[in-house]
């Protein structure tokens, strides 16, 4: 097969707040930029509704149109920003290599990854259906929709944990679903939500149905050891179960913890391979917000910058 070969000074892999920021500045400092938006143009926030926590937005704008703004403000100063997944990296030469859908190699001085992560779903049918209507993968996203009303949680760990006190203090009620009989957590945030009256744990149980037609007004729960179902009534359903970085194609060359997290030399965005930089949530499991992520892809951006000014200065 005949494969078309580029050389870019700046490849950014991924379409979320970090890859975009990157890009609008690499485009402003003069490196044509080259952006591979993934299989999710825009990320995580093309699957939430409003946005009011990103600063500049008073009045909070929805998350599909901010990513639009983000990709029209890297395009203004030059980014090409392309549809394609990232299947192949060769980050053992130089310039790097990589390959997009299996047809395209392009060679790069420097490569920034923002990849993102991808919150992980129970896989139920209603759930699907309902997201963005009620359910929801992000408490600190969403909460602030469901204040004063009954809510669920899904999950066991520290992120279910902490989350379903971030719920507590917004809505009257939350339900912690947890299918075994503990908790994945840390003691101190398992005593947090046991100690807290707003918060009923249900152990042993699992979700049966997310329950309403165009938005989420209860949830039908079974325990897995007496197999009783019952039904609560809810208006918001969150899933804590977990993220996914999406950092497989990486994984031969770049460092990562045992969870797929990219590790980043601290106060940096520079991986163990040179002229590769990470940034946003595909190294962050702790902060994952939008306005964190764009920091991190600005910083991203001046790494890379510095480094090529190095390389032409040897
Ligand atoms: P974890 O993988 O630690 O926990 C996932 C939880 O979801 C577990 O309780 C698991 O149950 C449950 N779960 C998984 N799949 C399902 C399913 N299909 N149905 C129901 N429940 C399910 O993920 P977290 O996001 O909580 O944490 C990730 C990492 O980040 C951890 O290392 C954590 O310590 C860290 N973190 C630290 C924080 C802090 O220190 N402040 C805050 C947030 C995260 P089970 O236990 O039965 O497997």
């Amino acid at each position: 097969m005949n494969q078309e070969i580029e050389r870019v000074k700046v490849l950014i892999v991924g379409s979320g707040p970090a890859g975009y920021t990157a890009a609008i500045y690499a485009s402003r400092a003069g490196l044509e930029p080259i952006l591979y938006t993934g299989g999710q143009p825009g990320g995580q926030l093309t699957i939430t509704t409003d946005v009011e926590n990103y600063p500049g937005y008073p009045d909070g704008i929805m998350g599909p149109e901010m990513m639009e703004d983000f990709r029209k403000q890297a395009e203004r100063f030059g980014t090409k920003v392309r549809y394609g997944m990232v299947t192949g990296v060769d980050f053992s030469q130089k310039p790097h290599v990589v390959t997009v859908d299996d047809q395209v190699t392009v060679h790069a001085d420097t490569v920034i990854i923002s990849t993102g992560a991808s919150a992980k779903w129970l896989g139920l049918d209603s759930e699907t259906r309902l997201n963005g209507k009620g359910v929801s993968a992000c408490a600190v996203c969403d909460g602030f929709f469901f204040r004063g009303q009954d809510v669920a949680i899904v999950g066991a760990g520290d992120t279910a944990c902490e989350e379903a006190s971030y719920l507590a203090n917004i809505c009257s009620k939350v339900y912690m679903i947890v299918r075994r009989d503990e908790m994945r957590a840390s003691q101190i945030m398992q005593n947090r939500v046991m100690n807290n009256p707003k918060i009923e744990i249900l152990w042993n149980t699992e979700t049966d149905e997310i329950l309403g037609e165009d938005e989420v007004n209860g949830v039908r729960v079974y325990n897995n050891v007496t197999q009783e179902k019952k039904e609560l009534k809810i208006s918001g359903f969150f899933v804590a179960i977990g993220h996914q970085p999406n950092t497989e194609v990486f994984k031969d060359f770049i460092h990562m913890d045992e969870a797929g997290y990219i590790k980043t030399i601290p106060g940096s965005t520079k991986t163990n391979v040179e002229g590769v930089f990470a940034c946003g949530d595909a190294q962050d499991h702790i902060y994952r917000q939008a306005v964190t992520a764009a920091g991190t892809g600005c910083m991203a951006a001046l790494d890379a910058e510095r480094y090529l000014a190095a390389m032409e200065n040897h």
